[in-house]
């Protein structure tokens, strides 16, 4: 039986979740999860697919599936293996800049629309392709997010061989940017045997961030999204960055579209800025002015001055890639002027601009 006084106490409880919600995404307060007029009646809208710049192979390979009429996670994650699988991308799987400690460590998510499911896998070693793992988590678990030495083990169980993701290059990378790390251990950058003042050649090593994100909408209107990473360079061992992390480095709604982000993981993870996307195309926004928001609500958030330029503006860059229901694309970016992202559709695939905040000089 129920119980008057508890149901009025929750009603009070999730009106007030709703108004609150609504305010925190700015603008008059609305009815949570309304969808916004456009995406009603409007399925199916793919094929569509979105991707970060370095999904040159990817996007055409998601197409392709989608075309043949595949699902679209199935779709996303075949593009992305691609990548996983490239010894040349040093951000993603085989060939990914390794930890502190020279250790490959890889982030993974997935999301698909239709079930309204997720999967993914933090700081697994070994496995070459994590996207498929946090995929299997989806399918074949009753978890969301699998870490470290479990989500091996369950990757083992499903028949995925372990294997040395470090290649010489990433290798190499790690070297220098230990070696360079200091002038007061006992590692030395290379030098002439004879050379005095050898702390004058120390070079600090780059420290880069790189990541793939793919999402689509399949021949059925149906929406999957896959981001996929070796997340920061040289990170602490254990780091987990926003890739991995629903809502953060993906977020997808079959209703309404989907979002990933690259970049700096520790900013969007602060502002679980895929899921504000995605609440925000509810409301009505384009993707690109969705985009443009969370990158917003990213520079408002950073308040730290070692994270600020001399103008109090984020000193990191970080990018989202978003569409809608209906089909439609957009990317953005804090820091751009001619940053661009992959789309494709029926057509073929294509360049689109990345929106910004501030222009880089
Ligand atoms: N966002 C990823 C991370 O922080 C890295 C990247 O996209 O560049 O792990």
């Amino acid at each position: 039986m129920s119980h008057p006084e508890r149901n009025s106490r929750r009603d009070f409880i999730l009106k007030s979740t709703a108004v609150g919600l609504a305010a925190t995404l700015g603008g008059a307060p609305r009815v949570v999860g309304a969808v916004a007029d456009q995406f009603k009646a409007k399925k199916p809208a793919g094929p569509v697919v979105i991707c970060s710049r370095n999904g040159e192979r990817a996007i055409v390979k998601a197409l392709e599936i989608i075309q043949s009429g595949g699902d679209a996670l199935e779709a996303v994650v075949a593009g992305v293996n691609l990548v996983e699988e490239d010894p040349n991308d040093t951000s993603v799987g085989y060939g990914g800049l390794p930890n502190a400690l020279g250790v490959v460590q890889l982030d993974s998510a997935v999301m698909h629309g239709p079930t309204a499911r997720a999967g993914s896998v933090a700081c697994i070693e070994g496995i070459m392709y994590p996207s498929k793992v946090a995929k299997l988590v989806l399918e074949r678990t009753d978890h969301v997010n699998l870490v470290a030495q479990g989500a091996q083990d369950f990757a083992v169980m499903h028949g995925f061989p372990v294997e040395d993701l470090l290649t010489d290059r990433a290798r190499e990378r790690w070297v220098r940017w230990r070696e360079n790390l200091s002038n007061q251990d006992d590692y030395l950058p290379a030098h002439e045997a004879d050379e005095k003042g050898i702390g004058s050649v120390y070079q600090p090593e780059a420290r880069t961030w790189g990541t793939i994100h793919c999402s689509a909408i399949d021949l059925a209107g149906n929406i999957s999204s896959v981001t996929t990473t070796s997340g920061l360079a040289f990170k602490i061992p254990g780091r987990v960055g926003d890739s991995p992390i629903i809502g953060a480095g993906l977020y997808c709604d079959n209703e309404v579209g989907a979002a990933g982000s690259t970049g700096r993981g520790e900013a969007n993870l602060e502002s679980l800025a895929s899921f504000l996307i995605v609440e925000r195309m509810r409301e009505g926004d384009s993707p690109q002015d969705a985009c443009l928001f969370a990158c917003q609500r990213i520079a408002d958030h950073t308040k730290l001055a070692r994270l600020q330029d001399e103008n109090g503006r984020p000193d990191f860059n970080v990018k989202f890639y978003a569409l809608n229901a209906a089909g439609e694309v957009g990317g953005g970016e804090i820091w751009g002027g001619n940053g661009t992202f992959r789309a494709a559709n029926s057509e073929g695939s294509y360049l689109v601009d990345l929106a910004y905040l501030y222009k880089s000089e």
